[in-house]
């Protein structure tokens, strides 16, 4: 199961409670995420954010897909042969949605490159917390560096990162469940919940 939306839109948060109640239920899990779920993933993480708006698109592309490679070669195919349930903050969406739709790439390109990557891995589910535009915390310090400043120019990168999400979304219906990220915790938990426990009970 993958977690997707905007900066500041409780992924971590709602992953955590998901977490919490699987393992009350019997569940052995990994979580983790992307960019920088693995040892190699975390040095990639630190170039790809500590450079950001100085990479070119295509290269920022391609340290997303190394470390999507890295990481679901070692860490997630592992622990789904173990036969366990896997949280992962960030997958392959992300990738579609930042740098496909906000660094103007073309999505169906990077969604391939993705899944090369991640030898065709896809989620059972996928929950979108989607979070209006000019919310979240991630919309501080949107602009911030040099590539984000000129596409704000020409037109708003986090609004084209929430549109690519919900046509991902629109797209794939049984793979995504899309949630406003303005309701309470509480509910949008209670919410993924019922969904998880459709896809555990199937
Ligand atoms: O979700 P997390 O805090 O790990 O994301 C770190 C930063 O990397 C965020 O600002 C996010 O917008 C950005 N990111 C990105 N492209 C991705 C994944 C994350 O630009 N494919
Ligand atoms: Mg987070």
């Amino acid at each position: 199961m993958t977690f997707e939306g905007g900066d500041g839109s409780g992924k971590t948060t709602q992953q955590g409670i998901l977490a919490d109640w699987l393992t009350d239920r019997g569940e052995t899990l990994t979580r983790t995420r992307e960019p920088g779920g693995s040892e190699l993933g975390l040095e990639l993480r630190e170039i790809v954010l500590h450079r950001r708006g100085y990479i070119a698109p295509r290269a920022e592309a391609l340290i997303y897909a190394a470390d999507r490679a890295h990481h679901i070669a070692t860490v997630v195919r592992p622990a789904l042969e173990r036969g366990e349930v896997v949280l992962q903050d960030r997958y392959l969406d992300s990738s579609v949605a930042y740098q496909g739709a906000g660094r103007v790439l073309d999505g169906t390109e990077i969604r391939d490159l993705s899944l090369w990557a991640a030898e065709g891995l896809l989620p059972d589910l996928t929950v979108l917390l989607d979070l209006h535009e000019g919310e979240g915390r991630g919309r501080l310090d949107a602009a911030r560096d040099r590539y984000d400043r000129l596409e704000a120019e020409k037109s708003d990168f986090h609004g084209r990162v929430r549109a690519a999400y919900l046509e991902l979304a629109a797209a794939e219906p049984e793979r995504f469940l899309v949630l406003d990220a303005r309701r309470a915790i509480d509910d949008i938990a209670a919410d993924i919940r019922d969904r998880v426990e459709q896809l555990i009970d199937a």
